[in-house]
């Protein structure tokens, strides 16, 4: 038992290469105290769901400083089958309905979101702001590049290096511009799950009326709720991808071409929503048979989502690639990644916590000598280059699509000053 409760904050023992590298989880690295904890946030639940704690602040606060991003889960999934994130997920949604979530800057967001359809409080109108002059969107394309929110009104830079790599591939491809709407990421994890309906809906109702193909994400938290959490609630049948599959593709094709040599050392984070939480749930049609009281056994065993099937190889090979680039990896990777930090709605709520999970990922990503830290999603981006400037490393950061751009000749665009807080 005491093994199983310590699982969920190691990774699982054969991948840890170093002891200072050797944890999964980054609220019990920081609170050190076990409800803070994957295991512990069972137990949390377990005893709200059978009424022997009632919602309060402080249970509020240790529910709500987690990122969701799922390494509890994984380390736990190597030796058994407990779903801690799926739990971790209801217990969110329970507290939501006794009234005891999300935290006050969660909801806030949320507010936001209803009113303007995004959770920054941004003018719906301006979500296409970003678009330069010399991108054409062709209405009749059946490739939609699926912006979302925190790339039109926070990262604009990597929604411009999108629209240009597409550019320079020559692929049609169109924007929903005022018709699209929040995911309903930041939503979902914090519990509210009816709201979150209302975002899949709409984003689901335009997206099938126009003969969508193919969904392209370069956040991947959009991506990520698309692919894993839409189809639990609706189905629908195009093709969603983050970028960095489709651009893989395209290099694959030839149709595009890494020319520019890239003279520096770079290590690659991994999202949690494009690595180990991006792996859809299998369908499962089986019983769960009730052996005592919240004891249960489903039969035939339902399958384990480990972690594995999330996308690591794509980033990976768009990097090799670049000519001159040397790649380098940090300690934790693919699905034993540690976290950024910016999950769940914990930047909004808890910006210290966030902070101090970036520090400690961007001291890895220093360990391995790299002068360059690169990943693929805005949450990552934000935190990690806060992480950066907070901790005075001497790193620099690119999303990855603006190594594509420079290794294709072109230039990342230079914004101006632009808002950073991510929800
Ligand atoms: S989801 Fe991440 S932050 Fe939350 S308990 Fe699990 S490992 Fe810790």
């Amino acid at each position: 038992m005491a093994l199983l409760s310590e699982k969920c904050k190691w990774i699982p023992q054969v991948q840890i290469k170093s002891q200072k590298y050797a944890t999964a989880c980054p609220s019990i690295d920081i609170y050190n105290y076990h409800p803070y904890s994957g295991g512990g946030r069972i137990i949390l639940a377990l005893l709200l769901e059978t009424g022997r704690i009632e919602p309060s602040e402080e249970l509020r606060e240790i529910v709500y400083k987690c990122t969701e991003c799922g390494s509890c889960a994984v380390s736990c999934k190597f030796l058994n089958t407990l779903e801690p994130l799926e739990i971790i997920m209801k217990l969110r949604e329970k507290l939501v309905e006794l009234g005891g979530g999300p935290m006050p800057k969660q909801q806030e967001y949320i507010e936001a979101a209803n009113k303007v359809n995004n959770p920054y409080n941004e003018p719906h109108e301006k979500r296409l702001a970003w678009l330069p002059k010399d991108i054409r969107l062709d209405p009749d394309a059946k490739v939609l590049y699926f912006v979302g929110c925190t790339s039109s009104y926070r990262r604009q830079e990597m929604a411009i290096a999108a629209a240009r790599i597409l550019k320079a591939a020559g692929i049609p491809f169109n924007i929903l511009q005022d018709e699209e709407f929040c995911c309903g990421s930041p939503i979902l994890r914090t519990g509210d799950v009816k709201t979150f309906k209302k975002f899949l809906n709409k984003n689901l109702d335009v997206i099938e009326s126009k003969g969508i193909d193919t969904v392209i994400f370069s956040c991947a938290g959009c991506y990520d709720t698309f692919k894993v959490d839409y189809p639990l609630y609706r189905e629908y049948t195009f093709r969603v991808l983050h970028t960095v599959e489709f651009f893989d593709e395209l290099l694959d094709t030839g149709k595009l071409k890494l020319i520019k040599e890239i003279p520096i050392t770079v290590t690659y984070h991994d999202p949690c929503h494009l690595g180990r939480n991006a792996e859809r749930y299998k369908d499962w049609d089986g019983d769960i048979v009730n052996l005592m009281p919240l004891v249960s056994i489903n039969i035939p065993p339902k399958p384990k989502r480990t972690g594995s099937n999330g996308i690591y190889e794509p980033p990976r090979n768009i990097l090799k690639k670049i000519p001159g680039l040397k790649f380098v990896e940090m300690e934790r990777i693919k699905e034993y990644a540690y976290c950024c930090g910016a999950g769940a709605g914990v930047k909004s709520a808890f910006p210290e916590f966030a902070l101090q999970t970036a520090k400690i990922r961007i001291e890895e990503a220093e360990d391995t000598g790299a002068d360059t830290l690169v990943s693929a999603c805005p949450f990552c981006s934000t935190n990690l280059q806060d992480g950066i400037e907070e901790s005075g490393a001497n790193l620099k950061y690119y999303d990855i699509s603006e190594l594509i751009l420079m290794s294709l000749g072109l230039e990342p665009e230079k914004l101006k000053e632009i808002t950073k807080e991510v929800v």
